[in-house]
């Protein structure tokens, strides 16, 4: 054994990095700090504490055991909250069931992660119906809502969520384990073909909220998060774990709202009420309350936002400074567990102008992150804000790999480092912008949209010759879909009759409901590169321009 290894004395305690820890001092230092969920219920975290151990009891009673896989389908609230903690603390694995997924894409990713257990909304049992008998893994539910009504459905349930936890001892003895056991797992549709799982220890968590309260509570004034904060999720809690935020919140003890299904007068109402000072989102979100009669209504000085996903637009972030916002950019994917880079203002007397630039880079990267910009050959390209290349990363909180995918696992890691796919340059202050992006893949409002699928499927209507289904940038939803079809000589085809064909499809619940907004272009050829492949970035520039 070499010498300067740690000697360690027989009874020392080695701490392992747990989601169970980051519950040590909010729970000990404010007992009675609230976390709210909605208009509908309000608990201190000494219940929620509680709740947690009494959610693990009844979890346990079901049948649930270490390595195990609990989903969970429901609205951002204080349940998802109690499963966040709960389920990996019992050394199970939380699937965090994207809903907003076509039905056959949510079959998929239950199937593919060998769902046990489902806790289930009782919105969603609808779309459970649809697919109960083709569901194999699953071997019972516990069914959340809101009311008291029994709900119509054919499922059977172990029981309902809050009758379950109120017969559940408030005491429960987490145990210790390794903390690269995995603590969760989700699927991502923002890389071509099906749905891919991506997966996160109790170490790599514990590290992405302990570099997340530093990177974001050490910044002098802007966007700084800190203790007397109130804070509240408008990314949903399926998706990268609400970037996080959530496990960053209970760690720091702030007061949480969780507002359960998203419209704009619930999120604004909620932020007027309960003085929500932080929130996060995609830009289409902002977009729906900026459209909104109450947000002109409400005092909004007091409220930061992060926004990722999507580039801020100066235009948006300048609107929402005009009313008072902390408005700034972060950036992450959900393959990194978030979060990589936060667009923070550091410095003072700054032009407007100035600080607009800042806030909508996409960033500088937080603690423990090596992010670096690199062309084909890895090397890395000049810091001076010009010269672009694909941004690769190592920090500790990465995907190790796709869920049972090898081959696109090993195209995700090539060189030591986790290919994002998105291409950006940097400047002599370490300050990343995103320019564009290699994956070939749409974001309509936050969510993604494989375009090779909806070519594949256009590909096959009699009279399409080609087809390459490309992006446009577009103020309310971020990006929408334009296909560019060049047509048989043979057959007549319009537009209408295609997007009639891709409808079929949407209702069947075979592709995304996003696919609506779909328009279609009649061209001569479709530009391809010099290797032959379709030249989309050139597509793009030429039909942007056009305002198609
Ligand atoms: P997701 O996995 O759905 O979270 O999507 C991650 C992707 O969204 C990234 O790889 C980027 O392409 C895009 N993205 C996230 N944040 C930003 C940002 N601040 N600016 C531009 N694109 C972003």
């Amino acid at each position: 054994m070499p010498d300067n290894l740690i000697q360690r004395t027989a009874s020392a305690y080695t701490y392992p990095l747990l989601i169970k820890n980051l519950l040590q001092s909010p729970v000990v230092n404010d007992p009675q700090q609230e976390i709210i969920y909605r208009n509908q219920a309000r608990f201190t975290y000494a219940e929620f504490k509680q709740r947690v151990c009494r959610l693990a009891n009844t979890l346990t009673e079901i049948g649930v055991k270490a390595g195990d896989t609990v989903a969970v389908m429901d609205w951002d609230s204080h349940r998802y909250l109690e499963c966040f903690y709960a389920i990996p603390m019992l050394g199970a694995v939380l699937h965090t069931v994207n809903i907003r997924l076509s039905t056959e894409q949510i079959l998929y990713t239950i199937d593919h992660a060998e769902d046990d257990y489902i806790l289930v909304n009782e919105e969603f049992l609808p779309l459970l119906e649809q697919i109960k008998g083709r569901i194999d893994t699953v071997k019972d539910y516990i069914l959340l809502q809101d009311g008291q009504q029994q709900p119509e459905t054919t499922l059977t349930f172990a029981g309902e969520y809050e009758a379950l936890l109120a017969e559940s001892d408030d005491h429960y003895n987490f145990p210790d384990f390794d903390e690269n056991t995995r603590a969760t797992t989700f699927y991502t549709t923002g890389t071509t073909g099906m749905p891919k799982g991506v997966y996160f220890s109790h170490r790599q968590l514990v590290l992405h909220t302990l570099a997340g309260i530093a990177a974001l509570g050490t910044v002098v004034v802007h966007g700084r998060l800190h203790q007397q904060d109130t804070y509240m999720p408008m990314t949903p809690m399926f998706h990268v774990h609400a970037w996080g935020l959530p496990y960053i919140a209970t760690a720091l003890g702030l007061k949480q709202v969780y507002p359960g299904k998203y419209t704009p007068e619930v999120l604004l109402k909620l932020i007027d009420k309960e003085k929500v000072t932080f929130s996060h989102c995609v830009p289409t979100i902002l977009h729906l309350l900026m459209s909104h009669p109450l947000f002109n209504e409400i005092d909004l000085s007091n409220w930061k936002v992060l926004i990722g996903g999507a580039a801020l637009s100066k235009a948006m972030c300048k609107a929402a400074m005009q009313k008072g916002v902390d408005i700034y950019t972060g950036y992450g994917m959900s393959e990194t567990c978030p979060v990589l880079t936060l667009a923070h203002i550091t410095e003072s007397d700054l032009t407007e102008e100035e600080e607009l630039e800042i806030r909508c880079k996409t960033g500088r990267p937080m603690p423990l992150v090596e992010l670096k910009i690199v062309d084909e050959q890895m090397a890395e390209v000049p810091a001076d804000g010009e010269s672009v290349g694909e941004i690769v990363v190592r920090t500790p909180w990465l995907t190790q790999g796709y869920l049972k995918d090898q081959r696109n696992s090993e195209s995700l890691w090539r060189g030591g480092y986790l290919h994002t796919g998105d291409v950006a340059h940097k400047d002599k202050y370490n300050y990343v912008k995103i320019t564009d992006r290699i994956k070939d893949v749409i974001k309509i409002g936050g969510e993604w949209v494989s375009s090779l699928e909806i070519e594949d499927l256009l590909a096959t209507y009699q009279g399409v010759g080609e087809v390459a289904v490309i992006s446009l940038p577009d103020q309310k939803w971020g990006e929408k879909p334009l296909a560019l079809v060049v047509k048989r000589p043979e057959v007549e085809i319009n537009e209408k009759e295609l997007l009639q064909h891709v409808r079929g499809f949407i209702d069947k619940g075979i592709i995304s409901k996003q696919l609506i907004l779909l328009k279609v272009k009649f061209v001569e050829t479709i530009d391809k590169t010099s290797v032959g492949k379709i030249n989309k970035r050139l597509l793009r520039e030429m039909h942007t321009d056009s305002k198609s």
